[in-house]
């Protein structure tokens, strides 16, 4: 195996990490105070053309492999997984890759082009009040009348949803009685008739980056938006959600990279008792320890990926890979603080907002519980 990244990763790599270290960086502390990412950084990003990564070449995109694509992630995590880190990784996880993975010629064309440069954002609704892990038991209901379906319902959590303008809700189908399976995906325009982002949610962390709330009242979408086929809209939906969740480890290991440099700086310049902190054997062993749960979701991130684009099936693999990573990025982030002291703690220096936005990583998406339940059963079953 060659653990080195092709060229022209290595390139792209290297030029995310520019736009994240002139762009991004000098400016965190206001993104995360302020919950708001400048409009220059969204046109940067769209001129660099992230918002395309996932989409194929002749709609627009430059229709990366998973690893090339968890590069980008990592990168860009570097500044924070909140602000335009989760803007783009929803838009170019979820957010697109059901479209791309189950839309239908008519879709892709009228949707892609778009959702290629950043002047459509996407977002991807299947969380309710009632529905969070089980995500078969989604309640909003989606009734045929023609040619078209009323949506009613309400989803909530939706990353993107304040902004995005093509939306994959996740909706349940079919007679009342129909199977508990029996959902379909559709792509909502924010135009449509009878939806409403009702309101954004705040949150602890990922600041810059909002979720919100979804409403849907007889909200009229033409068949023709159906994702796949009507009824089967549930492995499409778990197929984007286990692809996603290479994505996110990919950002828990670009967030722990940059903790672990700044620890590593921090741990060499402080002075306490004469000595410069890292000379102490408590502190070198928080280090040493953060390095090897990097190096370990690194190596496991780029192997998942790596396997997604030769075809194989990795669905638990990436489940035992956004368990790892995102329970290693906690681990990191804790110890960052703690080699920091105080200033880990104080917001000016910036440590803080990355233990806040780790602890999301081990929720959304599928929580660490779910993640074990995936591994376990195809150890069981497989
Ligand atoms: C910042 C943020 C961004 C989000 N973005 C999106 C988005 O873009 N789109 C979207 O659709 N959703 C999104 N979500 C929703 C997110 O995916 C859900 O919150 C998550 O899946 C968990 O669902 P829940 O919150 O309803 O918790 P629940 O499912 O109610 O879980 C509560 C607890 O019970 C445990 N639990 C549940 N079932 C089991 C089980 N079978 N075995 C063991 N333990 C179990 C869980 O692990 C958890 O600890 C987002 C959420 C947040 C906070």
């Amino acid at each position: 195996m060659d653990f080195d990244l092709p060229d022209e990763i290595e390139q792209l790599r290297r030029t995310v990490r520019k736009f994240v270290d002139e762009a991004v960086i000098p400016i965190e502390h206001a993104i995360d105070r302020d919950n708001a990412v400048p409009g220059s950084i969204l046109r940067e990003a769209a001129r660099l053309g992230l918002f395309g990564i996932t989409i194929p070449e002749e709609y627009g995109g430059s229709g990366l492999g998973a690893l090339a694509r968890c590069v980008v992630h990592k990168e860009l995590a570097r500044g924070g997984l909140g602000s335009i880190c989760s803007i783009v990784g929803a838009h170019t996880g979820i957010g697109t890759i059901g479209i791309v993975r189950t839309g239908s010629r008519f879709v892709k064309e009228k949707y892609l082009p778009a959702l290629a440069t950043g002047d459509a954002i996407a977002a991807y609704a299947i969380t309710e009040p009632n529905t969070g892990s089980d995500v078969a038991g989604v309640e909003t209901r989606a009734e045929r009348r023609g040619d078209r379906f009323l949506i009613n319902g309400l989803k909530h959590f939706i990353t993107n949803g304040d902004i995005a303008n093509v939306i994959t809700v996740i909706a349940r189908t079919g007679r009342a009685n129909a199977g508990k399976r029996h959902v379909s995906a559709f792509l909502v325009e924010r135009g449509f008739p009878g939806f409403r982002v009702a309101r954004t949610q705040d949150t602890m962390g990922l600041r810059g980056s909002h979720i919100a709330e979804l409403t849907f009242e007889d909200c009229e979408v033409p068949d023709t938006n159906l994702l796949g086929e009507e009824g089967q809209g549930l492995a499409g939906a778990l197929g984007a959600l286990s692809e996603g969740r290479i994505g996110i480890a990919g950002r828990c290991v670009g967030a722990m990279e940059r903790l672990l440099d700044l620890s590593i700086a921090y741990a060499k310049q402080r002075v306490q008792f004469g000595r410069p902190i890292a000379e102490f054997q408590a502190v070198r062993h928080m280090l040493a320890d953060a390095s090897l749960d990097v190096d370990t979701a690194r190596l496991l991130t780029y192997e998942t990926a790596w396997r997604l684009d030769r075809g194989h099936d990795v669905r638990a693999q990436a489940s035992k890979t956004k368990l790892f990573a995102s329970e290693a990025f906690g681990r990191v982030a804790d110890r960052a603080v703690q080699i920091h002291g105080g200033y880990g703690y104080v917001s000016e220096f910036g440590i803080e907002k990355f233990y806040r936005d780790a602890r999301i990583t081990r929720i959304y998406e599928g929580t660490s519980e779910i993640q074990r339940d995936i591994i376990a059963k195809a150890l069981l079953t497989g």
